[in-house]
Order: structure tokens, then C-alpha cells, then sequence
């Protein structure tokens, strides 16, 4: 068992179960106080369309900006927040700091579309419709601006609910998006039922792309499945002029992943507009 720090450029390994244990108690008894002194921070990856190359939308990504630790990876602190029930305040505040972000963009004139990470928790919440409601009176976002992420597995939790709610999602002007498709376990026959816009293929196909059988066939089967659903795909975790190409063949047209940019702070986005990404 190993538990893995970045803070900057520095990577820690734990060879010892007490002493993971003991970070990931520390992480979880500061992390309500880092939400209300903003030690997050939300930084956007670039959403490419291949047609164009441009730029056309960002998915905003938390980290953990820590006074001591440096930067921590949301994979280091989001299952412990579910798991101690501070999921729902913290997918609030990056609820409300995309629409901010969101809302400034519109201000600008900057079309861009910005998707944000729901987890299954708080999707699930009785609370979260009208949370949002909530906050786009006080952000005064435009909800069509906002692509809402939805894990596969929040999906097929309880199917009726989960319809419901997405339709009040969509009445609200909001975009939804299932994320990492095809690595959790919703049936396809339910896929029809979800008033869904786009699925998100998920990173591990997109490595194995060159793996006949594997990574290809994956792919290719998601997109003619967008296709004859009349959905929107988004390939992830791109890296490689490689990856690009194949995914340009499979007719994939719109690309996220550090090929064409990390997750960057929103003033580094803006150079970035109307600029071909290749
Ligand atoms: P995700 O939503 O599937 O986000 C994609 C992850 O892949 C991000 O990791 C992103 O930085 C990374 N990525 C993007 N392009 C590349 C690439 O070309 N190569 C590689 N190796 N990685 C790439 P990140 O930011 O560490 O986030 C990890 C996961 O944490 C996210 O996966 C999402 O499930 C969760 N997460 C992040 N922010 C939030 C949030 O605000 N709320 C919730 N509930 N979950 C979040
Ligand atoms: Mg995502
Ligand atoms: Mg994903
Ligand atoms: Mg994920």
C-alpha cells in the first residue's frame, strides 16, 4: 500500500500504512477549514474542437492549494471528502466558483463552455436542484454555459431518480455530460432513458488506442453509439499527435488532454482563444 504526495515537484512515497493513514487523517480533519479560507483552487483544462482546432469549452479540475503540502491532487482528497460527508460543501464552492469564472467569461464576450464534476454524492443529494438554482441567481450564470459531469456509476444508482433530476438539469438550461463512459456498469438500454448531450471517453481507451481489440474497438464502438444516439463525444487524456490522428479517423471531433493543454488557471485560458491548439 502506497499513498503518493506531489507537492510541487517533490513526490512522497509512504511505505508505511500508519503513516498514510495518519496523512490522509490530517488531510480529512483540514480540509473544511481549506474550503473556507479558499485554499482551493479551480483550474481549467482546454476542450478542443479537431475541426477547427480551437478552442471550445474547459472542464474545470479542483486542487488543493495547502499552506504546507503544495498542491494536492483531487484524487487525494475527493474520495476522503465523500467518504467524511464534506462533498456536498466542497462540490458547492466548485459549483460556484466555475459559474463565477463562467460568468466572467460571458462578460467578456468569451464563449466558452465550462464543465464541471458532479460527484455521485452530491447529485444524489435531495438538495442539489435547488442548489443550483441557487447559485445561478446568485452568480447570474447562464446555465447554458455549464456542462454538468456525471459519473457513470451516479447514473445507474437509481434509475427513475436519476432521470428525474436530469430532466430538471436540462429544463434549468444545463448541458450533461457522462463521464468516464464505458468503465462503470449502466446498461445500454438505459442510456436511451438519460436526456444526456455527450459522453466523455475516458483516458485508459485513449492510451490503449494503438491495442487492436482494446483501446480502438472501445472507442470506436462509443462513438457509433454517440452517433446513432445523437450524442456529442469527447475523447480525454489525449497526449499524443498519434492519438489525435486515430481519433480524427473514428470521426472523435472534439479532444481534451495535455496534447493540447493541462489544467490551467482561467488567465492562462485566455491567450488561448481563437488559437489553433495543434
Ligand atoms: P476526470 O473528471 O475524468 O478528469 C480528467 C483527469 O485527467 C484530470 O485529472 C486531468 O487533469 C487528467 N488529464 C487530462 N488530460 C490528461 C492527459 O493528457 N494525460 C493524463 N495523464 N491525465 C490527463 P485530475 O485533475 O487529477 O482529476 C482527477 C479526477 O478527480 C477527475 O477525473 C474527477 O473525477 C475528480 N475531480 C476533479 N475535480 C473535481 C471536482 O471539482 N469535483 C468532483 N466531484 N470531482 C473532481
Ligand atoms: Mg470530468
Ligand atoms: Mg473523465
Ligand atoms: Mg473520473
Amino acid at each position: 500500500y502506497q499513498a503518493k504526495v506531489k507537492s510541487k515537484k517533490q513526490v512522497v512515497f509512504f511505505d508505511d500504512i500508519a503513516e498514510a493513514a495518519s496523512y490522509r487523517l490530517r488531510l480529512e480533519s483540514e480540509l473544511p477549514l481549506a474550503i473556507e479560507t479558499n485554499q482551493l483552487v479551480l483550474c481549467y483544462q482546454p476542450q478542443v474542437d479537431t475541426i477547427t482546432y480551437q478552442m471550445v469549452g474547459v472542464e474545470g479540475l479542483v486542487r488543493w492549494n495547502h499552506p504546507e503540502l503544495g498542491m494536492i491532487s483531487p484524487n487525494d482528497f475527493i474520495p476522503l471528502a465523500e467518504e467524511a460527508g464534506m462533498i456536498i460543501r466542497l462540490g458547492e464552492w466548485v459549483l460556484r466558483e466555475g459559474f463565477l469564472q463562467a460568468k466572467r467569461w460571458e462578460d467578456k464576450g468569451i464563449e466558452l463552455k465550462v464543465g464541471l464534476n458532479v460527484s455521485m454524492q452530491q447529485f444524489h443529494h435531495p438538495t442539489f436542484v435547488l442548489t443550483l438554482v441557487r447559485l445561478v441567481k446568485e452568480t447570474q450564470v447562464n446555465p447554458r454555459q455549464i456542462d454538468l459531469e456525471i459519473t457513470e456509476v451516479s447514473a445507474v444508482e437509481d434509475i427513475e431518480e436519476t432521470v428525474e433530476t436530469m430532466h430538471r438539469l436540462k429544463q434549468l438550461g444545463f448541458t450533461i455530460s457522462i463521464d468516464d463512459f464505458g468503465t462503470g456498469y449502466s446498461s445500454l438500454s438505459r442510456l436511451v432513458d438519460f436526456p444526456i448531450d455527450t459522453l466523455k471517453i475516458p483516458r485508459e481507451f485513449v492510451q490503449k488506442i494503438n491495442i487492436e481489440a482494446s483501446g480502438y474497438s472501445m472507442i470506436s464502438s462509443i462513438i457509433h453509439l454517440a452517433q446513432s444516439l445523437n450524442l456529442a463525444v469527447i475523447a480525454e487524456g489525449v497526449e499524443t499527435l498519434e492519438q489525435v490522428n486515430v481519433l480524427n479517423q473514428l470521426a472523435c471531433e472534439r479532444m481534451q488532454g495535455y496534447y493540447f493543454g493541462r489544467p490551467m488557471p482561467p488567465h492562462e485560458i485566455e491567450p488561448l482563444l481563437y488559437r489553433d491548439l495543434t
